[in-house]
């Protein structure tokens, strides 16, 4: 584990992706792993892109790579997938426009599904994230693929949540009712090439302004974006960096990462509990138990709770 551990860090690619999978996996060495990165991980900026199916988060992240490739840094995309089952090559073979970095080596491309995992999304994500920050990438950008699944949790994986829209889809008041406009630390309207783009800017600046902010010093940059063609998107790349220096020098960087490890740590303990008593509905105990309640000698709640002393 320490060699693969070294490898990854080492930024071998296919060191990284064994990190990925044991993590996908949950193997039992995950333990070992996570300690072995732990020393290791923090420098990158974790960047999440969010918004409706079709809004353009595929190409934009695309975009981004290339944008963000352009100043010399490297750059990691986890593409996670609440709803779906699936993960790794299946899904990634549908992101043709990411095989645009396929050969380039200061880029990690990986997707992750979570649905039917323990702890979900919670506790599974930030463990590649880390895998993805050891390996030295600088900016690692979370983009939700998938549909129906909800567009906030995102927000509470990463540093930086930039939401995306599209002009002519409804979507000032689409994104007040999914409350994106409290999460956004970046706006970008992409398909700045379409009419009614600087229409969609004016009406999000205005519900945006009337938005109750947790962390108030910042007021969230609206930019245009065409990211098929790259337009615009140097400038989010820019403002991504802008959010990080402020983020740093306010102590939001190290209150945002404090809440996201407490869901980590909450989330992994909860699926702990869970496995546990997944053996233990196999227990004689919990026959006994049931017998009890049965027969009078004691009520469920007592019953429940020597069943948790026991775990
Ligand atoms: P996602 O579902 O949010 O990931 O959206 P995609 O990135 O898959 O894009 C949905 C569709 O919009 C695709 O057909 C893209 O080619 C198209 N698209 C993405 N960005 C732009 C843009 O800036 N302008 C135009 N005209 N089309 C775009």
């Amino acid at each position: 584990m320490a060699e693969l551990v070294e490898r990854a860090r080492a930024a071998e690619p296919r060191a990284v992706a064994r990190l990925i999978s044991l993590v996908e996996d949950r193997s039992p060495l995950l333990r070992e792993v996570s300690a072995a990165l732990t020393p290791h991980v923090g420098r990158a900026h974790i960047v999440g892109l969010t918004g409706s199916p079709g809004v353009g988060k595929s190409t934009s992240t695309s975009a981004l790579v290339s944008a963000l490739r352009a100043t010399g840094q490297r750059v990691g995309v986890l593409a996670v997938d609440p709803s779906s089952p699936f993960s790794g090559g299946a899904l990634l073979g549908d992101r043709i426009r990411m095989q645009d970095h396929a050969l380039d080596d200061g880029v990690f491309i990986r997707s992750m599904a979570s649905r039917g995992h323990l702890g979900g999304l919670s506790a599974t994500a930030p463990q590649a994230l880390r895998v993805l920050d050891a390996a030295g990438c600088d900016v690692i950008l979370v983009e939700t693929v998938g549909v129906g699944q909800s567009e906030v949790e995102v927000a509470g994986l990463v540093d930086t949540t930039l939401v995306l829209l599209a002009p002519g889809m409804g979507d000032g008041i689409q994104a007040a009712k999914a409350g994106i406009l409290e999460i956004g630390d970046l706006f970008v309207v992409n398909k700045a090439d379409r009419d009614g783009a600087a229409t969609t800017r004016r009406e999000l600046r205005a519900v945006i302004a009337m938005t109750d902010r947790a962390d108030g010093a910042w007021k969230p940059p609206i930019l245009l974006t065409t990211a098929t063609t790259g337009e615009g998107v140097a400038e989010v790349v820019d403002e991504i960096a802008a959010h990080k220096a402020h983020l740093d020098q306010s102590g939001e960087l190290t209150r945002r990462r404090l809440a996201r490890i407490r869901r980590e740590i909450e989330g992994l303990a909860l699926a702990d509990v869970q496995s546990r008593f997944s053996h233990l509905s196999a227990d004689v105990r919990l026959d006994t138990l049931a017998e009890q309640v049965l027969s009078g000698q004691a009520d469920p709640f007592a019953a429940a709770e020597s069943l948790v002393e026991s775990l």
